[in-house]
């Protein structure tokens, strides 16, 4: 009968185990803080393997408050810039004009103008958010060191993030409409009546506070893993880039995911007067449905069908 193959390292483990006090050194080392646990490593399938590998070539090339901050801050740059170029360019160049929401469009100027002023809030607003906000993260339990959470966690907690984010962002967003702080706040983010998928971030700086402590409730309550965090914002913004898109696509998400509110409703919004705007809620469709202020969108949507146009 053949025996069970035992493994070079599993065997002389077995045996140095056993020998005597004067060949300690021979015994294998504890794994490092850093390290992944062996039954980790051992029961973690390869594409997850390799994800931990590359996050520990990250971790080890910078600290927990550079990748926290600094590179928290490239990345959110990256994915938002990125994202929010194409609609951009669509509008300038006239391209899948079939698909556009509204038949007005941003001139380059006024699509430049709201360009510049990002980068100018960006930097003197959500970078020092960011590495000021630091402790109070780490207060929240955030860490950054392996292993990385199994993927239900992470995929429960996004969802989570996403409908408490909904959930705050509706009511708070309500409230931007009253008269005095629609006036002296949200009114800079209704300047562009005709979104692209830059002006999803174009606000106020008490605004961005907002949007960010929206954004930070969920993180704070499941006190999250680094790289969850990242998931969450990657998504979060590819979310509203897209529902500031200004296009409706037979490819766009609102007709594949059921609740998701997407470009047309978030259009619809920006273009109606702000007392009758309605539309409040960031990513879904429910809170507006529950709390009656989608009525007008829904009615201007039955007409638009019937006539077969955009209002
Ligand atoms: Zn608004
Ligand atoms: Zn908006």
């Amino acid at each position: 009968m053949r025996s069970t193959p035992i493994s070079h390292e599993g065997a002389s483990s077995e045996i140095l185990s056993h020998l005597p006090s004067p060949f300690p050194s021979l015994l294998p080392s504890p794994p490092s803080p850093s390290s992944p646990p062996a039954s980790f490593a051992r029961s973690t399938p390869m594409a997850a393997s390799a994800l931990e590998s590359a996050w520990e070539g990250l971790a080890g090339s910078f600290t927990e408050f550079q990748l926290a901050t600094v590179v928290t801050f490239l990345l959110h740059e990256s994915v938002f810039f990125l994202s929010g170029l194409p609609s951009l360019l669509f509008e300038r160049f006239g391209l899948f004009a079939k698909y556009k929401i509204q038949k007005k469009s941003n001139t380059p100027s006024y699509q430049n103008r709201c360009v510049l002023r990002l980068i100018l809030y960006h930097v003197c607003v959500n970078l020092p958010v960011m590495v000021f906000s630091y402790p109070a993260f780490k207060f929240m339990g955030l860490r950054s060191s392996l292993p990385l959470p199994h993927w239900t966690v992470i995929v429960s907690q996004v969802l989570f993030y996403f409908v408490l984010e909904d959930f705050i962002f509706y009511w708070g967003h309500r409230a931007l409409h009253t008269k005095w702080l629609y006036k002296h706040v949200h009114s800079i983010h209704h300047e562009y009546a005709t979104p692209f998928g830059l002006t999803s971030e174009y606000a106020h700086p008490a605004e961005i506070l907002f949007l960010g402590f929206a954004t930070i409730v969920g993180p704070a309550l499941t006190g999250p893993h680094l790289f969850t965090l990242w998931l969450w914002m990657v998504l979060r913004v590819l979310e509203t880039v897209e529902a500031h898109s200004g296009y409706h696509f037979p490819w766009s998400p609102s007709n594949f995911l059921p609740l998701y509110g997407g470009s047309d409703f978030h259009d619809y919004h920006h273009r109606v007067l702000y007392t009758k705007s309605g539309n409040y809620a960031s990513t879904f469709v429910y809170m507006d449905w529950l709390f009656g202020t989608d009525k007008d969108y829904r009615k201007a949507k039955a007409i638009e069908e019937k006539d077969g146009k955009h209002l």
